[in-house]
This record gives structure tokens, C-alpha cells and sequence, in this order.
């Protein structure tokens, strides 16, 4: 009896530090990338975080959500009436970072998003939206979390041929946009989620 017991606790034991040896790295802090690296970006350090899966907040200094993921009315022509993802709003030329460590499989206009960075890690896969035309980084290329991937886009483009996305006035627009954000949509297994359930505004 007492042998059983001790071999239950022994037991007990050992599963307990596997399990701490298992999952303490996976909620461990990420590492901030220094402040030089930020300062050329108009990033101030300081500000930057990241949520208890050490995603980090795409954009450092906006924090304000102007679209909601799941149903809305769809604001323009072309956007969807169902959200697939958030709205951060920031003016133009604003730097953002990457979210997770990611690989980039696309970059380009890419319809109703206009001018897009996509990246997935396997597991999950990230839209980064209305973004600005100037990329800085390149299909193949290997992110890590919290470096600088991109900036937030121009509201009006004009070198899409045959682009239909306009405003009200006729004018062509960064995809179904009304105003400078930038939009970030999270799939997992290829199903959109709430990217709020990972990241923290
Ligand atoms: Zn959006």
C-alpha cells in the first residue's frame, strides 16, 4: 500500500517537470530587438509588446481597433460583410512588425486586401493588409517576431491595372479600404480566427 503510493507520487513527480520542461519555453518572453534597430523606424522600444503566446502587437504606437473580426456592415464596396480579421488604424508610412516567427509566402495586391504580406509558421497563417507597395522583405524570407516587416499603405494606388476597388469619387483604392489602417487576418489550419485570442491590443 504505502509502495503504491510512493510510486504514485514518484510518478506525479516526474510528469510534473515534464510537463514544466515542455511548455515554460513556449510561454517564455521573446527578445526585443534593440533600441538602435527600432529608432530608425520610428519605433519607440519602449512601447512594444506582446501577448502571453509572445505574439507581439503589430504597431507599437496605434492601438485603437476600428473594425472587429466577425460580422459587421461591410463599410465599402467589396469589403466583406463578415470580418475576417481586425482594423488598426495609422497613418501612412507607418512602420509595423512582424507578429510570430514566419516565413513570407507572398507579397503583391491581392484583391479586396490590396497590397499584402503574407507569412505562416505551418501551423498559422498571417495577412498583413492594405499595406504600402515598398516592400522591405521578400518571398522565402524568414521573420522573426518583432522585426520590422512592412509600412502601412496609401488609402488611393494607382498602378493597378484593372483594379476594382474605388471610393465613392472613382478614385482607386489599396483594395477595399476607406482610410489608412492596416488589416490582419490570423488562419488557423486555413479557418480565420479572432486574431484579439492571440494578440493583445
Ligand atoms: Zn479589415
Amino acid at each position: 500500500m504505502f509502495k503504491s503510493f510512493s510510486n504514485t507520487a514518484l510518478f506525479s513527480f516526474i510528469l510534473i517537470i515534464i510537463i514544466i520542461v515542455i511548455f515554460i519555453p513556449l510561454f517564455s518572453s521573446p527578445p526585443i530587438l534593440s533600441e538602435e534597430y527600432y529608432s530608425q523606424y520610428n519605433i519607440n522600444h519602449t512601447l512594444i509588446t506582446y501577448s502571453f503566446y509572445g505574439f507581439y502587437w503589430p504597431l507599437p504606437s496605434n492601438h485603437r481597433i476600428s473594425s472587429y473580426f466577425g460580422s459587421r456592415t461591410s463599410p465599402t464596396s467589396g469589403a466583406s460583410s463578415y470580418h475576417q480579421g481586425i482594423d488598426i488604424p495609422a497613418t501612412e508610412n507607418t512602420y509595423f512588425l512582424s507578429i510570430m516567427d514566419c516565413k513570407v509566402i507572398y507579397t503583391g495586391f491581392n484583391g479586396s486586401g490590396g497590397y499584402s504580406i503574407i507569412c505562416t509558421n505551418g501551423s498559422y497563417k498571417l495577412s498583413y493588409c492594405h499595406v504600402s507597395p515598398n516592400f522591405i522583405v521578400s518571398v522565402g524570407d524568414s521573420l522573426i517576431a518583432g522585426q520590422v516587416i512592412g509600412q502601412v499603405g496609401p488609402k488611393y494606388i494607382d498602378d493597378v491595372v484593372g483594379n476594382p476597388y474605388h471610393d465613392s469619387t472613382g478614385k482607386s483604392t489599396n483594395g477595399a479600404t476607406t482610410g489608412c489602417h492596416l488589416h490582419v487576418t490570423f488562419k488557423l489550419n486555413d479557418k480565420a480566427v479572432n486574431p484579439l485570442d492571440y494578440i493583445d491590443a
